[in-house]
């Protein structure tokens, strides 16, 4: 048995769980081989098929190709987040380039193209159901988005724009890493540290200790800017890392960004264009709840209507502030920070480590379970038998209202090496309908909780409670799953959409109705008091407008980029200045640009997609808001939310699926409600 490789067969174990105990390194690479060489014999057979194509043939085979693959990828990729080293490390190195082909030999394959066409063309006669009409339209649009479909020159030309474009995204974000790292204010008397918290201090001075250089280092790092910011009494000193942090990338050194910004905009235009599109964001958006660039402008226009005159009114009150205590200045942006968290400190210091103890993670956990009994009527069974793959995660049959067996769920909790930071909701197998069969989800939470010690068990701060809501939603998402095919299971939707079954648990966890159930102290027993919890609520609504108005210039520059319908010519700086203009608070700050340190949209994946942060927050207050009508334990809503929205991944569009739910598309109202901003 000692060449048996456990990732080349059926798990024979409880629910087919992935056997970990007798996964070897050495059993991921040949199980990679095998599985691409069994999903390219699978598509040639789909090619080479002399029947004429059809929806089962083609679009359902296609979707369900690369089964072998995808049992070695389910294994290897979430094990390469939360329990790696540096031979998995290697092997996802090794791996990588095999895997760019065989999506490739996908992707480009003209014969298989053909016969999708061929099922795309022929769609109205087909009567297929929703869920097969969106998974014809987007493998149909998987190719036509590659360029499938046009000449040769032009996917030529499609090939070297997409290449040009990867190389100026990696160049972007090595100028601006090289931009941030290059930087720091070197303090050597103590008079220009004062305000700063002795944890910055100790910072400061250990980074000081890094360069070889005597007193303190401030950085452009966040856990180092941002204090600094928020502390300095200096106000000069906080006005050069202001200046200093909105400059990366627009310095006229060899690592200024501007020139590559309009160049990705100018390319990413290009290659809309070629692809039929009026503007890059069309393309984008074409594939997003909001569907249009019209629609995302009003959005953000709606927004800022909203927010602004908060904003102002907390740029007055901050002005007042700074006037008491002595200064005559006008308040600039390098100010902003400085004073709202001298505003903060004193209308709702409390010290949200006192919240702690109330937050015993077994507790927790036992509370989120209870809340999707009461919902849901959900029952979950730990399950030792379920082989895991570090001691720490514990592995729990799901049964839904009817006893009917609705998922596995892992939960690994604790930091260790080999996992990476954050928290994030995975899983070894997606649901899907395979001949005649219902197969269920395995479903993942890994997060970096507190771990207990010797004296104290587990205790969450309120932002990991939080956290745990967060993801437990999207696996509530992928849990629930109810569809015929994996590619539109669970979490598999537009990305506008994907947050609104976690972020709508969040709204729980301040919930006094939920909270009593099980927010005790561990060791006293005593129900969390009222007023933490009203504390907790302001302080996250604290100077949301001003938050607002910040995201609300990012989504306008970063539609702006994305919108234009000829190549920029003016100065990247210029551009956004137009661009950002309607979100002003403060005057622009001459010698500073957003543009060039904005690696999400020109290094990241969010090109014409910034706005989705605020869209998400929207959709989540507006579902909440019916919670909040009904009770927040309401079973009709709940079922209403797992039948419209929790079961359907992505199986229609998302529109039509909130609409379901909701009876109309969300409005602003409820999260100005939340955030106090009317
Ligand atoms: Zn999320």
């Amino acid at each position: 048995m000692n060449n048996f490789n456990p990732l080349l067969h059926t798990f024979n174990t409880p629910f087919n769980t992935p056997p970990f105990g007798e996964i070897r390194h050495e059993h991921f690479v040949p199980a990679f081989h095998a599985g691409i060489e069994q999903g390219l014999k699978e598509i040639n057979g789909m090619v080479n098929n002399p029947a004429a194509p059809d929806f089962d043939n083609t679009i359902a085979a296609l979707s369900r190709s690369g089964q072998a693959l995808t049992r070695v990828s389910n294994v290897f990729y979430p094990l390469n987040n939360a329990e790696t080293d540096s031979t998995m490390q290697d092997i996802a190195r090794q791996v990588a380039p095999l895997l760019a082909d065989y999506h490739n030999d996908i992707l480009f394959n003209d014969k298989l193209f053909g016969r999708v066409k061929a099922v795309y063309e022929k769609r109205d006669k087909l009567s297929l159901t929703a869920e097969e009409a969106t998974l014809l339209d987007n493998t149909w649009k998987m190719f036509a988005r590659n360029g499938a479909g046009l000449d040769d020159a032009s996917k030529a030309r499609l090939r070297e724009i997409s290449r040009e474009l990867s190389q100026l995204s990696l160049k972007f974000d090595d100028n601006l890493l090289a931009e941030t790292n290059e930087w720091f204010l070197h303090l050597t008397r103590e008079d220009e540290l004062s305000g700063l918290p002795e944890s910055q201090l100790d910072a400061a001075a250990e980074e000081a200790r890094k360069r070889k250089l005597e007193g303190w280092v401030i950085t452009l790092k966040a856990p180092s800017m941002w204090p600094f910011l928020q502390y300095a009494h200096r106000r000069d000193l906080r006005e050069k890392v202001f200046r200093a942090a909105n400059k990366r990338g627009f310095n006229g050194n060899q690592c200024d960004n501007r020139e590559i910004v309009r160049q990705i905009a100018n390319l990413r235009l290009e290659r809309a264009r070629l692809l039929g599109y009026d503007t890059y964001a069309h393309f984008a958006l074409e594939e997003q709840m909001a569907g249009s660039p019209q629609k995302v402008m009003d959005f953000l226009d709606e927004l800022l209507q909203a927010a602004r005159h908060k904003a102002l009114k907390d740029l007055e009150e901050l002005q007042q502030l700074a006037l008491d205590s002595g200064t005559d200045q006008t308040i600039e942006y390098w100010d902003w920070y400085y004073y709202a968290e001298k505003m903060r400190k004193a209308r709702f210091d409390f010290d949200q480590e006192l919240l702690r103890p109330y937050f015993e993670l077994n507790s927790v956990v036992k509370g989120v379970f209870q809340l999707a009994g009461r919902l849901w009527g959900l029952r979950f069974m730990p399950n030792q038998d379920i082989p895991v793959y570090h001691p720490d995660v514990t592995a729990f049959e799901v049964y839904d209202d009817q006893d009917a067996f609705l998922a596995i769920l892992y939960l690994d909790f604790f930091p260790r090496e080999g996992k990476s930071p954050g928290a994030w909701m995975t899983g070894f197998r997606e649901q899907e309908r395979l001949n005649g069969q219902d197969l269920r989800p395995q479903v993942s939470l890994v997060c970096n909780f507190t771990k207990p010690t010797a004296t104290k068990p587990s205790l969450l701060t309120h932002g990991e409670f939080n956290t745990f809501l967060h993801e437990f939603g999207h696996a509530l998402h992928g849990m629930f799953s109810q569809v015929t095919f994996a590619d539109l299971s669970g979490t598999n939707v537009y990305r506008d959409f994907v947050e609104l079954p976690s972020q709508i648990m969040e709204n729980w966890a301040v919930e006094r109705e939920f909270l009593d159930l099980f927010a005790r102290h561990y060791q006293t027993g005593e129900i969390i008091p009222a007023d933490m919890v009203e504390k907790i609520v302001a302080t996250q609504n604290f100077h949301a407008a001003f938050a607002a108005m910040r995201q609300l210039g990012f989504g306008l520059n970063d539609m702006a980029w994305h919108s234009i319908t000829e190549p920029v010519t003016i100065a990247a700086n210029e551009f956004e200045s137009t661009a950002m203009e309607p979100a002003r608070l403060f005057p622009p700050v001459s010698g500073t640009m957003v543009s060039g340190s904005f690696a999400h949209i020109f290094a990241g994946g969010y090109a014409a997609g910034y706005y989705s942060y605020k869209w998400a927050e929207v959709l989540d207050a507006d579902a909440f808001r019916l919670f909040k009508e009904k009770g927040i334990f309401d079973r009709a809503t709940a079922a209403a939310f797992r039948e419209h929205i929790l079961s359907k991944g992505g199986s229609e569009h998302p529109m039509l699926l909130y609409k379901r739910f909701r009876g109309s598309e969300p409005t602003i109202d409820a999260l100005l409600d939340r955030e106090g901003l009317r």
